[in-house]
């Protein structure tokens, strides 16, 4: 028997990235998944597709109950949809402020309020967050981003705290620099995107960019029963970036 098997799994962002890596390897060891996401077409068998805006409550409630009654319940929520933001705090003005808190720090209010009654139900109730490095590094040009992700980093302690006596954990992961789509599409910006992104490399201590695999990884580990004792905590995943 896998080590999942018999557990449900809902993962959003899970379309692409590192939420994708996760849902995939979710499914791989037995956990039937579901990916919310706003596009989740490319998303195929066995895992299943809810489109959803994690910035919009009435779709995110919407989404959840409807993989709720498709999987049966859940046991597993990887809070993990996120955008980015450049800049110091001169560069973005409220409306971004507002956009960026909505969907990283809110999203992960809104659909772990609406799983919340699932994961009470199950006997394996377990939430993890993609937070980032950029919580606790202080990188430059990210104030904004850099801002949402502590948010998410209090937060997921606040709720590890409100809920360990439900019997659901909560934890997140603090990747550093991932190599997915959105590193991709910064990439693909610079003039000339292959020696950036040799430089990109160099830059990091191990010589090269975390893989989605890795952190999924370490998002599959918090969310399994193995780590039945651990609540409350950030995982970096940052290849020694050292960012906690
Ligand atoms: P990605 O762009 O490859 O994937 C993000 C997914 O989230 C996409 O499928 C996108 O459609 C979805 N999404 C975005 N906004 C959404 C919304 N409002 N509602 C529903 N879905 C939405 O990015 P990724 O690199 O895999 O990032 C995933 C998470 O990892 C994010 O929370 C990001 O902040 C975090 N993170 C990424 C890195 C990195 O270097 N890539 C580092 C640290 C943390």
């Amino acid at each position: 028997m896998s080590e999942l098997s018999g557990l449900r799994a809902l993962v959003t962002g899970g379309a692409s990235g590192i939420g994708r890596a996760t849902a995939d390897l979710l499914s791989a060891r037995g956990a039937a998944v579901a990916v919310v996401d706003l596009d989740p077409s490319a998303v195929d068998k066995p895992l299943l597709g809810y489109t959803a805006d994690v910035s919009d409550d009435a779709s995110v409630r919407a989404a959840v109950a409807a993989a709720a009654d498709d999987l049966g319940g859940i046991d597993i929520l990887i809070n993990n949809a996120g955008i980015g933001a450049a800049g110091t705090v001169e560069d973005n003005d409220d409306a971004q402020w507002h956009r960026v808190f909505d969907v990283n720090v809110l999203g992960i209010v809104r659909t772990t309020r609406a799983a919340l009654p699932h994961l009470r139900a199950s006997a394996h109730g377990s939430v993890v967050n993609t937070c980032s490095i950029a919580a606790t590094a202080g990188l430059p040009q990210r104030a904004l981003y850099s801002a949402s992700k502590g948010a998410v980093l209090s937060l997921t302690l606040a709720m590890a705290a409100d809920h360990v006596r439900e019997g659901i954990r909560v934890n997140c992961v603090n990747p550093g620099t991932a190599d997915t789509p959105w590193v991709g599409r910064l990439l693909d910006r610079a003039a000339d995107p292959d020696a950036e992104r040799a430089a990109l490399n160099a830059r990091q201590p191990m010589g090269r960019l975390v893989t989605a695999e890795e952190v999924a990884a370490a998002i599959v580990y918090l969310a399994s029963p193995t780590a039945a004792s651990v609540t409350g905590t950030a995982l970096a995943v940052d290849g020694g970036m050292q960012g906690l």
